[in-house]
């Protein structure tokens, strides 16, 4: 197929002046009018004066912007004709799985007895909901390989930190070697978040660098690994995309010298029913269902993070736990004295775990094992042909196949041309078509990380092909488009330290009138 035809899609995103809802704010205007206390309500429990405790009344009221429905509305529709979506084009970043989101798992969570549901209902009201969260537990012990899991954590993040706390729980009641064992293996190779919920948890970080094929390092691990170490945190398939061949050997390294091996289940979309981390040697695994199970990934909002443990970790869950009782209803147990505690309010995202539960039912394992395959098809099929490509490489392991995602370099592009990754990844912006994660691993110069999913068709995969070829022969003739890029998106270049700086950014209305005072 001819390049003009993959690419003569245009793409021109909407530019709207918006302002703030707060700069559009009017006295006295409601979007919504809360009904007056009931009559019978009134009477059972008396008036809002008398049920509310005086300490815990406000002064005044909140300060909100007055709005009607339609203005919010119209202002959150014209935001999102500024943003882009895996609902709107290929969304290649890669470590997040950003696959589609299929619409049976929404109408399942909008189901108005899930939707409606108060957490704090009678749990005899809400035995459907108990059971849902039960079961979908044991799929993903059955899928992880693990003996109990917890639904409780909000994203992969919130995961790892429950899970490095059971570790550390399982080094204080079970070796008793909690204060020597201070030290927490990670490969250089990680995402950031490993060390960060390890530092969190009170270890020292102990990285251990990558082999030339971009795998962990077996010498360098021997001599990391002992009487100080609580264990090690991979992802496998790792970063560079490629499977950690050595896994059992990686294992027995970590489990001689005492500690745990914890899974970052990250890029667990690579090998859904094809191998089980509890199958490899793993004692602690999280789940990102925003990624894997495809629940969205909010900007920030709700998503999920389960964590699954083998028997012996078990008692360190965090409360509550799901339990069946014996004439079948369900129940929660907070009696367990070695717990970890509560890392969430209640029990997770529940919204989230409804859709999980939807795509696992629709899929089956079956469906599961081949969204594996063809999520590493296409990762391999767009490393082949990106490869290729004039001023692009695929470092590490050159006769390994990829798994679910591919990891290319753009360092010759920049050597050559000065185009650099990010310049790519912004170019991409006017195709239509996502940036992938750029930068990341950082043990590869000028990385630009593609995970296309299983959810990309041939035609989008060959369409992302033609994008990273037009790009590079735009570099080698007139540089200056992709330096300029992106034009055809709401905004231009963003300067991205201002936009990652918390001294920079104003993250409310509050901080925006005091900033303006000053
Ligand atoms: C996304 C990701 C995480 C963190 O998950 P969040 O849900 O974003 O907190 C951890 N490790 C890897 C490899 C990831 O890709």
């Amino acid at each position: 197929m001819k390049n003009e035809y993959l690419l003569d899609r245009k793409v021109r995103q909407a530019r709207w002046d918006e302002p703030l809802l707060f700069e559009r704010s009017n006295p006295g205007v409601l979007a919504h009018q809360v009904p007056k206390l009931e009559q019978e309500i009134q009477d059972a429990f008396g008036s809002l004066d008398s049920i509310i405790p005086k300490s815990m009344k406000r002064e005044s009221a909140p300060n909100l912007p007055e709005v009607s429905e339609l203005q919010v509305v119209r202002h959150f529709t014209r935001l999102s004709q500024m943003n882009f979506s895996v609902s709107l084009g290929t969304y290649p970043l890669g470590s997040c799985t950003m696959k589609y989101n299929p619409l049976i798992n929404e109408s399942a969570a909008s189901l108005s007895g899930f939707a409606w549901l108060h957490p704090h209902q009678d749990l005899r009201q809400c035995q459907g909901a108990l059971e849902l969260m039960w079961e979908l537990e044991q799929w993903l012990a059955e899928i992880t390989g693990m003996d109990a899991v917890t639904l409780q954590p909000a994203a992969g993040a919130q995961g790892e930190f429950t899970g490095v706390m059971i570790m550390r729980e399982y080094h204080r009641c079970i070796t008793k070697e909690c204060e020597q064992r201070h030290e927490m293996l990670i490969p250089d190779a990680a995402h950031g978040t490993n060390p960060a919920s390890a530092a969190m948890a009170g270890y020292n970080v102990v990285v251990v660098p990558s082999s030339d094929e971009g795998l962990v390092d077996l010498d360098a691990l021997k001599e990391s690994a002992g009487p100080n170490t609580a264990g090690l945190m991979l992802t496998n398939p790792n970063t560079i995309g490629v499977f950690e061949k050595d896994i059992a050997e990686i294992a027995g390294i970590v489990h001689d010298a005492g500690g745990l091996l914890y899974y970052d289940g990250a890029n667990f979309n690579a090998i859904m029913g094809v191998v089980r981390p509890g199958d490899m040697g793993f004692d602690v695994v999280h789940l990102n269902l925003h990624k894997t199970m495809s629940t969205p990934h909010g900007g920030g909002g709700p998503g999920s993070g389960p964590v699954g443990v083998n028997e012996e970790l078990a008692e360190f869950l965090p409360v509550p736990r799901i339990i069946k009782e014996e004439d079948g209803t369900f129940g929660l147990d907070y009696d367990l004295p070695r717990s970890i505690g509560k890392v969430k309010g209640f029990f997770g995202n529940f919204g989230m775990l409804v859709r999980a539960y939807s795509y696992i039912y629709s899929l089956g394992y079956q469906g599961l094992h081949r969204a594996s395959e063809v999520a590493v098809l296409n990762a391999n099929y767009v490393a082949y042909h990106i490869r290729k490509i004039r001023g692009f490489s695929l470092p590490y392991s050159q006769d390994d196949p990829r798994m679910h995602e591919c990891v290319i370099s753009a360092e010759k592009l920049k050597d050559d041309t000065g185009i650099t990754a990010m310049d790519v990844a912004k170019r991409l912006l006017d195709f239509g078509i996502h940036s992938p994660t750029v930068y990341f691993p950082l043990i590869v110069p000028e990385a630009l990380m593609i995970e296309p999913t299983e959810t990309e068709s041939k035609q989008d995969l060959d369409r992302l092909i033609s994008a990273f070829q037009t790009i590079s022969d735009e570099a080698y003739s007139t540089p200056d488009i992709v330096k300029n890029a992106p034009t055809s998106t709401a905004l231009r270049k963003l300067d991205e330290y201002r936009a990652a700086h918390p001294k920079t950014l104003t993250l409310s209305w509050k901080m925006h009138l005091e900033k303006n005072e000053e």
